[in-house]
Formats: C-alpha cells, sequence, structure tokens
C-alpha cells in the first residue's frame, strides 16, 4: 500500500467524524429468538448466552443514561427476538420515562397478538414487523418454522393498538420471495403499513447465501415498475439508512430501500448498538466492541458514556465497505441486534 491511500483515509475519517455523532442507539435485548432465518442463523438450537449474562431493567437503565449523556436521542429495542424477553413491557415503560426522542421496536411479530396493545400502553411509538412472505410455506421455509397467521394475528393487533407508525422489513432473497414484491407492498400499503425491501447482506449466516441469493435495490425497483415512481427516493432525517420512494398514484404512501449490500452508506452512520450481555457495537459489520458490563454492574453511568466515546472512536472509517467486507462474516445479527 502507497502512502495516499493511508491519507486518503485520514481525511476522510476526519470529515466523516464531523459530520456523524451518536444519535441512535439499537439495543439488543436478547439473543434468544423463536425463528432462524436463513440470512440470520444457522439452525433453531445455536447456542444462546447464558441468562445470568443478560442486563436487565435497571441495567438499560444506567445504559441509555450514559448514552443519552453523550447526545443519543433515539431508541430502537431489537434482538434476536424482543418480545421473547420476559421483562420487555418493565423495559419499553423505563426507556420511556427516560424522556427520548423516538422509542421503536423491530419484532418478527410471533408474539406481537397479544403483546401489541401493551406496549403501546407502555410508553412504545413505532414499530416495525419483520416479514419475508405472504406465502405460508415461504414463509416457513425462509425462517425455519414459523408461523405466518400468527404473525398475520400480531400485525392486525398492532394496526388496532394505534402506533404512530408501522413498517415492514422484508429481506428480499433471489428465488425465495423476490417474485413477491407487488403483493407484498400492495398488501402493507391496504394496512396502512410502510413496506421495506432490504439487500440481504454477508453478515454471520447471511455471508454464506448472500451473493447467490442478492436482489439489488436496482432490480427491486424495477420489480415494482408501474407502482413507484422513479428516482433514487429520500432518505428521513434520523431514521437510519432506508431511502424512500413514493407511490406513483399520488396517494403518499411510499417504499423504502434498504441497500447494505450494494450502497453500503457507512459515511454517514450515527448508529451504535449495544449487546444484551452489554457490549457497545459501534459497527454491524465487524465483533470490535467496547464493553459496559462491569460500568452496568456498578451503575456507572459515567463509564458507560466514556465508553461510548472509546466506540465512537473505533468507528471506521468512511472508505469502510459495511456489510461487504469479510469482517461481517463473524458477526452474530441475533446477537448484535439487526
Ligand atoms: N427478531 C426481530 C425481527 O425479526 O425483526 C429483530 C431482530 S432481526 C435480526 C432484525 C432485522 O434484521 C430483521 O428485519 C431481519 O430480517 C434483518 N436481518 C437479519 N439478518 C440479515 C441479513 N443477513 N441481511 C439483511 N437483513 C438481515
Amino acid at each position: 500500500m502507497g502512502v495516499a491511500l493511508p491519507m486518503l483515509r485520514d481525511v476522510l475519517r476526519s470529515v466523516q467524524l464531523e459530520r456523524v455523532s451518536p444519535r441512535l442507539v439499537r439495543l439488543s435485548i436478547t439473543d434468544r429468538c423463536d425463528m432462524a432465518c436463513v440470512y440470520c442463523r444457522p439452525v433453531r438450537d445455536d447456542a444462546y448466552l447464558p441468562a445470568s449474562e443478560r442486563l436487565g431493567v435497571d441495567g438499560w437503565e444506567t445504559v441509555l443514561r450514559g448514552l443519552q449523556a453523550e447526545g443519543v436521542r433515539r431508541v430502537r429495542i431489537t434482538g434476536g427476538e424482543p418480545l421473547l424477553h420476559r421483562d420487555v413491557l418493565a423495559l419499553v415503560r423505563r426507556v420511556a420515562s427516560l424522556g427520548v426522542e423516538d422509542l421503536a421496536l423491530t419484532t418478527n411479530a410471533s408474539r406481537l397478538a397479544s403483546l401489541a396493545v401493551p406496549l403501546r400502553e407502555a410508553g412504545l411509538r413505532r414499530l416495525t414487523v419483520s416479514l419475508d412472505s405472504l406465502d405460508p410455506d415461504v414463509f416457513a421455509s425462509i425462517t425455519r418454522g414459523g408461523d405466518l397467521a400468527e404473525v398475520l394475528r400480531g400485525v392486525d393487533a398492532a394496526r388496532a393498538a394505534g402506533f404512530d407508525e408501522l413498517k415492514l422489513n422484508t429481506v428480499v432473497l433471489r428465488g425465495l420471495n423476490d417474485g413477491e414484491l407487488p403483493a407484498i407492498t400492495r398488501w402493507a400499503w391496504g394496512l396502512g403499513i410502510t413496506p421495506r425491501f432490504i439487500e440481504v447482506m454477508g453478515v454471520g449466516e447471511g455471508g454464506r447465501i448472500w451473493r447467490e441469493r442478492l436482489v439489488s435495490r436496482d432490480e427491486m425497483r424495477s420489480r415494482l415498475d408501474g407502482l413507484v415512481v422513479d428516482g433514487d427516493g429520500v432518505r428521513d432525517d434520523d431514521r437510519g439508512p432506508a431511502r424512500y420512494v413514493e407511490a406513483a398514484d399520488g396517494s403518499g404512501r411510499r417504499v423504502g430501500f434498504i441497500t447494505g449490500s450494494t450502497d453500503t452508506y457507512c459515511a454517514r452512520c450515527d448508529r451504535l448498538r449495544v449487546t444484551s450481555d452489554g457490549n457497545l457495537r459501534p459497527c454491524l459489520a465487524t465483533p470490535d466492541g467496547v464493553s459496559i458490563a462491569d460500568a452496568v454492574r456498578r451503575d456507572d453511568a459515567g463509564a458507560v458514556r466514556e465508553a461510548l466515546r472509546e466506540a465512537w472512536d473505533r468507528k471506521p472509517d468512511a472508505a469502510w465497505r459495511g456489510c461487504t467486507e469479510d469482517s461481517a462474516r463473524a458477526v452474530s445479527m441475533r446477537g448484535t441486534g439487526g
């Protein structure tokens, strides 16, 4: 490597660090999940962390107080499957009481039918449901045994609960669900839900299949010809990497695309993740992290804040190629929080 490349990386890094500060945190409150999506984990019974290592509600409060002191304002609860956490309602209530600007949760919806109203009452504002197919057999095969009917009951309950916003995450997989994009879009729009189509990424188990299964954003767009307008779409401020295009019928409905594989958007990344055992993860594409488990045990929000600075310093520079980097294969999406 010549001299120019390291210099260029330094410049890009300083530009990046000037532009973004930590705003958004994703809390992976459990690494447990009741599905085993083919792009996420290899089998249904791969090992979980010991329950004793998982942070409790008080621990998460310490984490958030430290992160808020450093500027974090928006919180998304994820996992694993966050609705498997036995204290999820108490946790949502506690986070809501800390006065964050936004509180959202991502779920596979298997337990949403009974939890949607309590979650809303606990203070959850926005909800994203992951659903990759409207065909029960395809759904079961992508999720390795998931029950579509149960998920659809969860979606109905979420609509009735009156969240500020409902979104859908669909990971698009060549040869499995890539023929369903128009049907999923019409279905979601009909329910007042914004669909988002996600390029499969080479994170963890995804590393095994992403090259063969990837459907690029451009190809997804062409499959929605006539349903959405042309153009690259726009990002919502402070709302992550999705770019949204509008419906062609002028109704104002939208479709989002998340391009973790063809356009990795690292330069503007302001996210931070915390794993269920208290590890601050500055980048989804590397297992690198800073442990805050001891700080949490001591209820030391100041030390959490310090750790966040250290983790932020470790954020890869703008030359980083995100989840297409080889290091992404060593990351468990389920553990890190997608
Ligand atoms: N269990 C919850 C759920 O299913 O929404 C939350 C955790 S899940 C890891 C969060 C999101 O990450 C889901 O929408 C999932 O589809 C997405 N995801 C997981 N692995 C992925 C991969 N390799 N590429 C793209 N998206 C992935």
